[in-house]
């Protein structure tokens, strides 16, 4: 189906995406991690691409499932398991197709599994400083302010922004970063960025 099409391209968008900044988010995992970042997420996306692009019925649903269980496989760390994992879970939310309650129910999911699984909130310095803005402003968009889905997208997009340049002057207390403690400050995070170029991918497919 179309919305089942538009997912694959979407998957293709973001490897290529990812795949265009590997060396960005490599420096930037090398400066408050362990420089695997790039890598990681570009192998991961790689595979997922080509995994959607093998199903014989490419659902949304599908698509989804399939590149969530293709990233837990192939990526470890920690972001393997929070991207890999809550995507499959939070796929079911699209088994009736892709409508914008739907997309707002699968991105909450998203979202609650991510902090499920990693335990971190607003101003720990990872994934979930993009990701919380970006939900809840495209929960409001839809809801509150009844925008069309691509500009409700595009307002979660703004706010990843703001999410992303919010890791940069606080300290990390989760992941690999916490490590470093203090000597986070000043740098961006990797695993935020990554976050905001999928959305952004997810945008560009959409528009
Ligand atoms: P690793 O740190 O195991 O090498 P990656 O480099 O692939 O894994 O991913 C690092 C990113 O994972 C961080 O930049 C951060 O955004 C995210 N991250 C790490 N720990 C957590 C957590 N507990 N909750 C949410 N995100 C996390
Ligand atoms: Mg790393
Ligand atoms: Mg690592």
């Amino acid at each position: 189906n179309d919305a089942g099409a538009a997912a694959v391209a979407a998957a293709e968008n973001v490897a290529d995406r990812i795949e265009a900044e590997r060396e960005h988010l490599t420096d930037l995992d090398s400066a408050i991690g362990d420089a695997d970042h790039g890598g990681n997420m570009a192998r991961g996306w790689q595979a997922a691409a080509e995994a959607v692009a093998g199903l014989d019925n490419p659902t949304v649903e599908a698509v989804v499932k399939t590149a969530g269980k293709t990233l837990l496989s192939e990526v470890g760390g920690a972001s393997g398991p929070l991207y890999g994992g809550s995507l499959v879970f939070a796929s079911a939310e699209l088994s009736d197709g892709l409508t914008a309650e739907s997309a707002v129910a699968f991105a909450e999911t998203y979202l609650e599994k991510v902090q499920d699984r990693g335990d971190a909130k607003v101003g720990d310095k990872t994934m979930v400083d993009a990701l919380v803005p970006a939900v809840h402003t495209f929960k409001k968009s839809v809801e509150t302010d009844d925008l069309p889905p691509v500009d409700a997208l595009a307002k979660a997009v703004a706010a990843a922004e703001n999410g992303v340049a919010f890791t940069v002057p606080i300290r990390a207390a989760k992941g690999r970063a916490s490590y470093l403690g203090w000597r986070s400050v000043g740098h961006q995070d990797p695993g935020a960025t990554s976050t905001l170029y999928i959305i952004e991918e997810l945008l560009a497919t959409a528009a």
